[in-house]
Protein backbone atom coordinates (compact mmCIF):
# COMPACT_ATOMS: atom_id res chain seq x y z
CA UNK A 1 0.00 0.00 0.00
CA UNK A 2 1.32 3.83 -1.27
CA UNK A 3 0.32 6.55 0.98
CA UNK A 4 -0.49 9.21 -1.46
CA UNK A 5 -0.26 13.16 -1.07
CA UNK A 6 -2.87 14.95 -3.22
CA UNK A 7 -2.88 18.87 -2.98
CA UNK A 8 -6.06 20.38 -4.20
CA UNK A 9 -7.83 16.79 -3.23
CA UNK A 10 -11.35 18.89 -2.45
CA UNK A 11 -11.33 20.10 -6.01
CA UNK A 12 -12.96 18.82 -8.93
CA UNK A 13 -10.04 16.70 -10.50
CA UNK A 14 -8.42 16.23 -7.37
CA UNK A 15 -11.92 14.25 -5.69
CA UNK A 16 -11.69 12.05 -8.75
CA UNK A 17 -8.56 11.37 -8.33
CA UNK A 18 -8.70 10.70 -4.39
CA UNK A 19 -11.43 8.24 -5.22
CA UNK A 20 -9.76 6.41 -7.88
CA UNK A 21 -6.45 6.37 -5.65
CA UNK A 22 -8.28 5.27 -2.73
CA UNK A 23 -10.27 2.01 -4.99
CA UNK A 24 -6.63 1.09 -5.84
CA UNK A 25 -5.64 -0.21 -2.75
CA UNK A 26 -3.54 3.71 -1.86
CA UNK A 27 -3.66 5.19 1.65
CA UNK A 28 -4.31 9.19 0.34
CA UNK A 29 -3.91 12.35 2.05
CA UNK A 30 -5.80 15.16 0.64
CA UNK A 31 -4.48 18.85 1.41
CA UNK A 32 -6.90 21.50 0.42
CA UNK A 33 -7.60 24.92 1.93
CA UNK A 34 -10.96 24.85 -0.07
CA UNK A 35 -10.86 27.94 -2.10
CA UNK A 36 -12.62 26.56 -5.19
CA UNK A 37 -13.21 22.92 -3.66
CA UNK A 38 -15.80 21.52 -1.16
CA UNK A 39 -15.68 18.85 1.29
CA UNK A 40 -19.31 17.79 -0.44
CA UNK A 41 -16.59 16.86 -3.56
CA UNK A 42 -15.25 13.73 -0.79
CA UNK A 43 -17.51 13.93 1.90
CA UNK A 44 -18.29 10.25 0.21
CA UNK A 45 -14.80 8.96 0.64
CA UNK A 46 -14.49 10.62 4.37
CA UNK A 47 -15.82 7.33 5.67
CA UNK A 48 -12.52 5.30 4.77
CA UNK A 49 -9.58 4.52 7.41
CA UNK A 50 -7.53 4.95 4.20
CA UNK A 51 -8.50 8.61 3.72
CA UNK A 52 -7.46 11.84 5.59
CA UNK A 53 -8.06 15.24 4.66
CA UNK A 54 -5.83 18.17 6.08
CA UNK A 55 -7.23 21.72 5.85
CA UNK A 56 -3.59 23.70 4.66
CA UNK A 57 -3.07 26.01 2.19
CA UNK A 58 -0.04 24.96 0.43
CA UNK A 59 1.86 28.46 0.00
CA UNK A 60 2.62 27.50 3.85
CA UNK A 61 5.17 24.56 4.39
CA UNK A 62 4.10 21.34 5.19
CA UNK A 63 5.53 18.29 7.01
CA UNK A 64 3.91 14.92 5.94
CA UNK A 65 5.46 11.68 4.87
CA UNK A 66 4.27 10.71 1.61
CA UNK A 67 5.77 7.50 -1.45
CA UNK A 68 3.67 9.80 -3.81
CA UNK A 69 2.44 12.97 -4.39
CA UNK A 70 0.04 14.90 -7.04
CA UNK A 71 0.05 18.85 -6.77
CA UNK A 72 -3.09 19.84 -8.04
CA UNK A 73 -3.89 22.63 -5.71
CA UNK A 74 -4.57 25.63 -7.54
CA UNK A 75 -7.35 27.40 -8.77
CA UNK A 76 -8.14 26.84 -12.49
CA UNK A 77 -11.31 28.96 -13.86
CA UNK A 78 -9.98 32.18 -14.92
CA UNK A 79 -13.04 33.75 -12.75
CA UNK A 80 -11.17 32.67 -10.01
CA UNK A 81 -7.89 32.35 -10.67
CA UNK A 82 -7.91 36.50 -11.40
CA UNK A 83 -9.85 37.15 -8.11
CA UNK A 84 -6.78 37.23 -6.12
CA UNK A 85 -4.01 37.40 -8.86
CA UNK A 86 -1.13 37.33 -6.58
CA UNK A 87 -2.57 34.60 -4.29
CA UNK A 88 -2.61 32.66 -7.30
CA UNK A 89 0.92 33.44 -8.33
CA UNK A 90 2.13 32.13 -4.62
CA UNK A 91 -0.20 28.98 -5.06
CA UNK A 92 1.65 27.71 -8.23
CA UNK A 93 5.28 29.15 -6.59
CA UNK A 94 5.33 28.23 -3.23
CA UNK A 95 2.79 25.64 -3.44
CA UNK A 96 5.68 23.90 -5.91
CA UNK A 97 8.29 24.54 -3.73
CA UNK A 98 6.80 22.96 -0.29
CA UNK A 99 5.66 20.02 -2.13
CA UNK A 100 8.88 19.72 -3.87
CA UNK A 101 10.43 19.95 -0.69
CA UNK A 102 8.51 17.07 0.50
CA UNK A 103 9.71 15.06 -2.22
CA UNK A 104 13.07 15.74 -2.20
CA UNK A 105 13.05 15.44 1.93
CA UNK A 106 11.11 11.77 1.79
CA UNK A 107 12.12 10.67 -1.46
CA UNK A 108 9.06 10.46 -2.97
CA UNK A 109 7.47 11.01 -7.03
CA UNK A 110 5.65 14.06 -7.31
CA UNK A 111 3.84 15.15 -10.34
CA UNK A 112 2.59 18.79 -11.08
CA UNK A 113 -0.46 19.25 -12.58
CA UNK A 114 0.75 21.55 -15.26
CA UNK A 115 -1.64 23.43 -18.21
CA UNK A 116 -2.09 24.12 -22.04
CA UNK A 117 -1.85 27.31 -20.95
CA UNK A 118 1.86 27.06 -20.84
CA UNK A 119 1.20 27.86 -24.66
CA UNK A 120 -0.71 30.82 -24.13
CA UNK A 121 -2.52 31.89 -27.59
CA UNK A 122 -0.57 29.45 -29.43
CA UNK A 123 0.51 30.15 -32.51
CA UNK A 124 0.53 26.50 -33.70
CA UNK A 125 -2.12 24.03 -33.72
CA UNK A 126 -2.09 21.53 -32.49
CA UNK A 127 0.31 22.14 -29.65
CA UNK A 128 3.26 20.12 -29.36
CA UNK A 129 5.43 19.48 -26.42
CA UNK A 130 8.52 21.15 -28.11
CA UNK A 131 5.96 24.31 -28.11
CA UNK A 132 7.38 26.88 -26.19
CA UNK A 133 4.21 28.99 -26.33
CA UNK A 134 3.26 32.58 -26.72
CA UNK A 135 2.24 33.89 -23.01
CA UNK A 136 1.51 37.54 -21.97
CA UNK A 137 3.26 37.98 -19.10
CA UNK A 138 1.60 41.12 -18.37
CA UNK A 139 -1.87 40.16 -19.22
CA UNK A 140 -4.91 39.08 -16.88
CA UNK A 141 -4.35 35.54 -17.32
CA UNK A 142 -0.31 35.88 -16.72
CA UNK A 143 -1.06 34.66 -12.92
CA UNK A 144 -2.09 31.64 -14.04
CA UNK A 145 0.01 30.63 -16.90
CA UNK A 146 3.57 32.15 -15.64
CA UNK A 147 2.57 30.35 -12.36
CA UNK A 148 2.05 26.93 -14.28
CA UNK A 149 5.34 28.06 -16.12
CA UNK A 150 7.18 28.90 -13.48
CA UNK A 151 6.12 25.70 -11.29
CA UNK A 152 7.21 23.86 -14.31
CA UNK A 153 10.96 25.28 -14.10
CA UNK A 154 11.04 24.54 -10.24
CA UNK A 155 10.30 20.69 -11.18
CA UNK A 156 12.62 20.40 -13.89
CA UNK A 157 15.65 21.87 -11.44
CA UNK A 158 14.65 19.70 -8.32
CA UNK A 159 14.95 17.56 -10.89
CA UNK A 160 18.50 18.19 -11.90
CA UNK A 161 19.67 19.54 -8.83
CA UNK A 162 18.77 17.22 -6.47
CA UNK A 163 17.46 14.11 -8.01
CA UNK A 164 13.87 14.20 -7.47
CA UNK A 165 12.16 11.93 -9.34
CA UNK A 166 9.15 14.31 -11.16
CA UNK A 167 5.98 13.96 -13.78
CA UNK A 168 4.63 17.07 -15.69
CA UNK A 169 1.71 16.86 -17.11
CA UNK A 170 0.20 19.58 -19.11
CA UNK A 171 -3.45 19.06 -19.13
CA UNK A 172 -5.77 20.50 -21.64
CA UNK A 173 -9.56 21.67 -20.34
CA UNK A 174 -11.20 19.01 -18.35
CA UNK A 175 -15.04 18.60 -17.52
CA UNK A 176 -17.25 16.26 -15.83
CA UNK A 177 -19.15 16.05 -12.83
CA UNK A 178 -18.17 17.77 -9.76
CA UNK A 179 -17.18 21.54 -11.60
CA UNK A 180 -18.54 23.02 -9.00
CA UNK A 181 -21.87 25.25 -10.52
CA UNK A 182 -20.28 28.85 -9.91
CA UNK A 183 -16.67 27.37 -11.45
CA UNK A 184 -17.42 29.78 -14.16
CA UNK A 185 -15.93 27.53 -16.81
CA UNK A 186 -17.45 27.30 -20.17
CA UNK A 187 -18.87 23.91 -20.06
CA UNK A 188 -20.41 24.30 -16.65
CA UNK A 189 -21.59 27.76 -17.25
CA UNK A 190 -23.39 26.72 -20.52
CA UNK A 191 -24.68 23.62 -19.15
CA UNK A 192 -26.28 25.25 -15.52
CA UNK A 193 -27.64 28.11 -17.97
CA UNK A 194 -29.05 26.39 -20.57
CA UNK A 195 -30.63 23.95 -17.87
CA UNK A 196 -32.06 26.54 -15.86
CA UNK A 197 -33.17 28.83 -19.07
CA UNK A 198 -31.16 31.37 -18.99
CA UNK A 199 -29.20 32.89 -21.61
CA UNK A 200 -26.12 31.07 -22.90
CA UNK A 201 -23.39 33.34 -22.19
CA UNK A 202 -20.75 33.24 -25.42
CA UNK A 203 -17.88 35.55 -25.30
CA UNK A 204 -16.38 36.67 -28.51
CA UNK A 205 -17.93 35.32 -31.55
CA UNK A 206 -17.66 32.00 -30.62
CA UNK A 207 -15.32 30.83 -33.14
CA UNK A 208 -12.31 30.11 -30.58
CA UNK A 209 -11.53 26.11 -30.38
CA UNK A 210 -10.80 24.15 -27.39
CA UNK A 211 -10.70 20.58 -26.84
CA UNK A 212 -12.42 18.54 -23.43
CA UNK A 213 -11.57 15.83 -22.56
CA UNK A 214 -13.64 13.91 -20.07
CA UNK A 215 -12.37 13.70 -16.28
CA UNK A 216 -11.88 10.05 -16.17
CA UNK A 217 -9.55 9.65 -19.27
CA UNK A 218 -7.50 12.50 -17.47
CA UNK A 219 -7.19 10.53 -14.28
CA UNK A 220 -6.60 7.42 -16.10
CA UNK A 221 -3.71 9.61 -18.11
CA UNK A 222 -2.32 11.20 -14.58
CA UNK A 223 -2.31 7.55 -13.09
CA UNK A 224 -0.47 5.95 -16.00
CA UNK A 225 2.21 9.08 -16.28
CA UNK A 226 2.75 8.70 -12.49
CA UNK A 227 3.73 5.43 -12.71
CA UNK A 228 6.18 5.79 -15.50
CA UNK A 229 9.92 4.97 -15.31
CA UNK A 230 11.62 7.50 -13.36
CA UNK A 231 14.15 8.60 -16.52
CA UNK A 232 10.45 9.74 -18.00
CA UNK A 233 9.85 13.05 -16.50
CA UNK A 234 7.72 14.70 -19.07
CA UNK A 235 6.17 17.09 -19.68
CA UNK A 236 3.52 15.06 -21.53
CA UNK A 237 -0.12 16.40 -23.04
CA UNK A 238 -2.68 14.95 -21.86
CA UNK A 239 -6.15 15.81 -23.55
CA UNK A 240 -8.75 15.15 -25.82
CA UNK A 241 -7.78 16.27 -29.71
CA UNK A 242 -10.99 16.63 -30.72
CA UNK A 243 -11.22 20.10 -31.22
CA UNK A 244 -14.86 22.07 -31.30
CA UNK A 245 -15.77 25.97 -31.31
CA UNK A 246 -17.22 27.63 -28.23
CA UNK A 247 -20.38 28.46 -30.43
CA UNK A 248 -20.15 24.44 -31.57
CA UNK A 249 -19.79 23.69 -28.05
CA UNK A 250 -23.37 26.15 -26.96
CA UNK A 251 -25.29 24.72 -29.80
CA UNK A 252 -24.71 21.18 -28.79
CA UNK A 253 -25.42 21.81 -25.38
CA UNK A 254 -28.61 23.34 -25.85
CA UNK A 255 -29.83 20.64 -28.63
CA UNK A 256 -28.82 18.04 -25.61
CA UNK A 257 -30.31 19.64 -22.75
CA UNK A 258 -33.89 20.27 -24.63
CA UNK A 259 -33.54 23.74 -23.77
CA UNK A 260 -35.05 26.67 -25.08
CA UNK A 261 -31.87 29.34 -24.27
CA UNK A 262 -31.07 32.00 -26.72
CA UNK A 263 -27.03 32.58 -27.37
CA UNK A 264 -25.67 35.44 -26.26
CA UNK A 265 -22.50 37.51 -27.07
CA UNK A 266 -20.60 39.18 -24.90
CA UNK A 267 -16.99 40.63 -25.45
CA UNK A 268 -14.01 38.36 -25.44
CA UNK A 269 -11.86 38.12 -22.63
CA UNK A 270 -8.58 40.15 -23.25
CA UNK A 271 -5.52 37.44 -24.14
CA UNK A 272 -8.15 34.36 -24.38
CA UNK A 273 -6.22 32.07 -26.52
CA UNK A 274 -8.04 31.58 -30.29
CA UNK A 275 -7.35 27.92 -30.48
CA UNK A 276 -6.03 24.57 -28.56
CA UNK A 277 -5.61 21.28 -29.47
CA UNK A 278 -3.09 18.76 -27.91
CA UNK A 279 -0.91 16.93 -30.12
CA UNK A 280 -1.07 13.81 -27.74
CA UNK A 281 1.53 11.14 -29.90
CA UNK A 282 3.80 11.49 -26.61
CA UNK A 283 1.57 10.73 -24.10
CA UNK A 284 -0.03 7.70 -26.67
CA UNK A 285 3.97 6.43 -27.11
CA UNK A 286 5.13 6.35 -23.68
CA UNK A 287 1.84 6.11 -21.39
CA UNK A 288 0.02 3.16 -24.06
CA UNK A 289 -2.65 6.30 -23.20
CA UNK A 290 -5.47 7.93 -25.33
CA UNK A 291 -8.79 9.20 -24.32
CA UNK A 292 -11.77 6.90 -24.92
CA UNK A 293 -14.80 9.09 -23.76
CA UNK A 294 -16.61 11.53 -27.08
CA UNK A 295 -17.91 14.72 -26.31
CA UNK A 296 -21.02 13.72 -26.71
CA UNK A 297 -21.28 10.45 -23.84
CA UNK A 298 -19.13 13.12 -21.42
CA UNK A 299 -21.88 15.69 -21.96
CA UNK A 300 -24.30 13.75 -21.03
CA UNK A 301 -22.51 12.25 -17.88
CA UNK A 302 -22.00 15.82 -16.96
CA UNK A 303 -25.91 17.06 -18.04
CA UNK A 304 -26.90 14.11 -15.90
CA UNK A 305 -25.10 15.59 -12.86
CA UNK A 306 -25.69 18.82 -13.10
CA UNK A 307 -29.69 18.08 -13.59
CA UNK A 308 -29.20 16.04 -9.98
CA UNK A 309 -27.46 19.02 -8.59
CA UNK A 310 -29.39 21.54 -9.32
CA UNK A 311 -32.72 19.59 -8.48
P1 LIG B 1 -10.43 23.30 -8.88
O1 LIG B 1 -10.46 24.77 -8.69
O2 LIG B 1 -11.72 22.56 -8.82
O3 LIG B 1 -9.44 22.61 -7.84
C1 LIG B 1 -8.34 23.24 -7.27
C2 LIG B 1 -8.25 22.82 -5.81
O4 LIG B 1 -7.09 23.43 -5.23
C3 LIG B 1 -9.46 23.31 -5.01
O5 LIG B 1 -9.94 22.27 -4.18
C4 LIG B 1 -8.90 24.47 -4.19
O6 LIG B 1 -9.61 24.69 -2.99
C5 LIG B 1 -7.48 24.01 -3.96
N1 LIG B 1 -6.54 25.12 -3.69
C6 LIG B 1 -6.42 26.29 -4.36
N2 LIG B 1 -5.47 27.05 -3.80
C7 LIG B 1 -4.95 26.32 -2.76
C8 LIG B 1 -3.95 26.57 -1.78
N3 LIG B 1 -3.26 27.72 -1.77
N4 LIG B 1 -3.70 25.61 -0.86
C9 LIG B 1 -4.41 24.46 -0.85
N5 LIG B 1 -5.37 24.16 -1.73
C10 LIG B 1 -5.65 25.09 -2.68
O7 LIG B 1 -9.71 23.06 -10.28
P2 LIG B 1 -9.44 21.71 -11.09
O8 LIG B 1 -10.08 21.87 -12.40
O9 LIG B 1 -9.77 20.52 -10.25
O10 LIG B 1 -7.87 21.80 -11.31
C11 LIG B 1 -6.95 21.05 -10.54
C12 LIG B 1 -5.54 21.27 -11.07
O11 LIG B 1 -5.45 20.87 -12.44
C13 LIG B 1 -5.09 22.72 -11.00
O12 LIG B 1 -3.73 22.77 -10.63
C14 LIG B 1 -5.25 23.20 -12.42
O13 LIG B 1 -4.35 24.24 -12.72
C15 LIG B 1 -4.94 21.93 -13.21
N6 LIG B 1 -5.56 21.98 -14.53
C16 LIG B 1 -6.91 21.85 -14.67
C17 LIG B 1 -7.47 21.92 -15.94
C18 LIG B 1 -8.96 21.77 -16.14
O14 LIG B 1 -9.43 21.92 -17.27
N7 LIG B 1 -9.75 21.45 -15.16
C19 LIG B 1 -6.67 22.14 -17.05
C20 LIG B 1 -5.30 22.30 -16.86
C21 LIG B 1 -4.76 22.19 -15.60
N1 LIG C 1 -16.42 31.05 -22.52
C1 LIG C 1 -17.64 31.49 -23.02
N2 LIG C 1 -18.67 31.62 -22.15
C2 LIG C 1 -18.57 31.33 -20.83
C3 LIG C 1 -17.34 30.87 -20.32
C4 LIG C 1 -16.27 30.75 -21.20
O1 LIG C 1 -17.77 31.74 -24.22
O2 LIG C 1 -19.58 31.47 -20.12
C5 LIG C 1 -15.29 30.89 -23.46
C6 LIG C 1 -13.99 31.54 -23.04
O3 LIG C 1 -13.95 32.89 -23.44
C7 LIG C 1 -12.99 30.67 -23.76
C8 LIG C 1 -13.63 29.29 -23.77
O4 LIG C 1 -15.01 29.51 -23.54
O5 LIG C 1 -12.82 31.10 -25.08
C9 LIG C 1 -13.08 28.36 -22.67
O6 LIG C 1 -13.15 29.07 -21.46
P1 LIG C 1 -12.80 28.40 -20.05
O7 LIG C 1 -12.86 29.49 -19.03
O8 LIG C 1 -13.65 27.20 -19.85
O9 LIG C 1 -11.31 27.84 -20.22
P2 LIG C 1 -9.94 28.45 -20.80
O10 LIG C 1 -10.22 29.77 -21.47
O11 LIG C 1 -9.06 28.61 -19.61
O12 LIG C 1 -9.49 27.44 -21.76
Amino acid sequence: MKRILVTGGAGFIGSHLCEKLLEAGNEVICVDNYFTGSKMNIIHLMNSPYFEVIRHDITMPLYVEADEIYNLACPASPVHYQYNAIKTIKTSVMGSINTLGIARRTRSKIMLASTSEVYGDPAINPQHEGYRGNVNPLGPRACYDEGKRCAETLFMNYHRQNGVRIKIARIFNTYGPRMSINDGRVISNFIVQALRGDDITIYGDGNQTRSFQYVDDLIDGLTRLMNTDDSFTGPVNIGNPSEVSVRELAERIVLMTGSRSKLVYYPLPEDDPRQRRPDISLAERELGWRPVTGLEEGLQKTIDYFRKVLN
